[in-house]
């Protein structure tokens, strides 16, 4: 196919935008860079392109339209090349709620039913509304496309996405397990199908996902049948700074014996919580581990935890699939930490999960493949690639909209 054929994605975080500008056949990144500590005076922007790095100071009063804004004018500048090259732009939306099963063209009717799911994500749909509008703006002559992270898990059962709560909770409210990391799960048991031989309708895979966030996604004939974020990112595994699962009651407990109020609660669930709670020193995998080498009891406690939390559910997830093809490892720590998947595997023995510790200690860094012995269950570990598929949906889209 001729004619321009790139794709801009962009990313709107709660104080963070991160862009990348990518060919959607070959997942070649051709600019990649992000607006960070928006609303503070330190707030910038940063890119790599053609193997060169740049940045740029923007004001404390830039927000996502004032992002966008540098990010055109950098487009009739020095990028102009590129922009000529852009065919659409896909925007990353945390949730579509039960509307959005798939990827959809934006418009304003969707534009609007965003808008109403930012009830049930207000730290994160309000972001993206924002980067939308503004982009919608800039770039009126672009097909523009919203990816939901949400959309992968739109194919849970009632009897995995239901909290037994009454059931007029979800009845009239909408309130139950929705799912996050959709984008990453998808792309996992995507390439999961590649490197097995196996059609992406038949594969059985486990995808972890273990960034600061993390989730995992028990993925049945190429779909997902579980994961463990629920109605917000809190559900689940233990997290960079959040707790993950927890007694209900304990909450109760904190409003009514030691006086927390919501917002104390909020702060305390998602942002003190985790790998930074139990450690008291860093929600950052990397550092605790540093720290557990020297000796550091809260750093090789937390870390622990981590490992054990993650080895529970990846034992539970076999339930739904009863056949697991593949045990895919993603994320930060997925992908980089041999010491947390050596410790999460110790656990799974029992299952057949056996680790090669050579291959286990060499696969990091962004390279990809098996880390189990020959002739044991299958674990993988797969870097990640949210923004292809972002870039992939797209085009499919932009190009079905001609
Ligand atoms: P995000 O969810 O913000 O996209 P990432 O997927 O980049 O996060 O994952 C960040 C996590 O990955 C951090 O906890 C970081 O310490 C961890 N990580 C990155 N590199 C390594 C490494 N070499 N060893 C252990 N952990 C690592």
């Amino acid at each position: 196919m001729s004619g321009p054929r790139l794709v801009l994605t962009i990313n709107c975080g709660s104080s963070s935008l991160k862009f990348t500008i990518i060919n959607p056949e070959t997942g070649e990144e051709r600019l990649k860079g992000q607006a960070d500590a928006l609303g503070s005076s330190s707030a910038a922007l940063s890119w790599q392109h053609d193997e060169k790095e740049g940045t740029q100071k923007l004001s404390p009063g830039d927000d996502y339209e004032g992002v966008i804004g540098a990010l055109v004018k950098r487009f009739d500048g020095p990028w102009s090349a590129l922009r000529e090259q852009l065919r659409a732009i896909g925007h990353r939306v945390v949730h579509g709620g039960e509307q959005f099963a798939d990827s959809t063209l934006i418009n304003d009717s969707v534009v609007s039913a965003i808008r109403a799911c930012c009830e049930l994500a207000p730290l994160h749909n309000p972001a993206a509304l924002q980067g939308i509008q503004a982009s919608l703006l800039a770039f009126p002559e672009l097909p523009q496309v919203a990816v939901f992270d949400t959309a992968f898990h739109q194919s849970l059962p009632d009897y995995a996405y239901l909290y037994a709560l009454p059931y007029s909770l979800y009845r009239d409210h909408q309130l139950r397990r929705y799912g996050m990391h959709g984008s990453s799960h998808r792309y996992i048991g995507e390439r999961s199908a590649e490197i097995l031989k196996t059609p992406t309708d038949k594969i059985n895979v486990i995808s972890a996902h273990l960034g600061n966030g993390a989730s995992l996604c028990a993925i049945k004939n190429g779909k997902s049948v579980d994961t463990s974020m629920g109605l917000t990112p809190l559900e689940g595994l233990v997290m960079g700074s959040r707790c993950g699962d927890l007694d209900p009651g304990l909450l109760l407990h904190l409003g009514e014996a030691l006086d927390y109020s919501l917002a104390e609660l909020e702060q305390l669930l998602n942002r003190n919580s985790g790998l930074l709670g139990i450690s008291e020193l860093s929600n950052d995998c990397r550092e605790l581990e540093e720290a557990m080498g020297k000796g550091h009891a809260g750093a090789s406690l937390a870390l622990k935890l981590f490992c054990y939390r993650l080895a529970k559910y990846i034992a539970a997830y076999t339930v739904p699939l009863k056949r697991v093809d593949s045990l895919v490892f993603t994320g930060g720590i997925g992908e980089n930490s041999s010491w947390v998947r050596r410790e999460t595997i110790g656990w799974l023995s029992q299952l057949g999960y056996q680790l090669d510790n050579k291959r286990n200690e060499d696969i990091r860094f962004g390279s990809e493949g098996q880390i189990s012995k020959d002739g044991t269950l299958d674990i993988l570990v797969i870097p990640t690639r949210e923004d292809w598929v972002i870039a992939r949906d797209t085009i499919r889209l932009a190009n079905r909209a001609l």
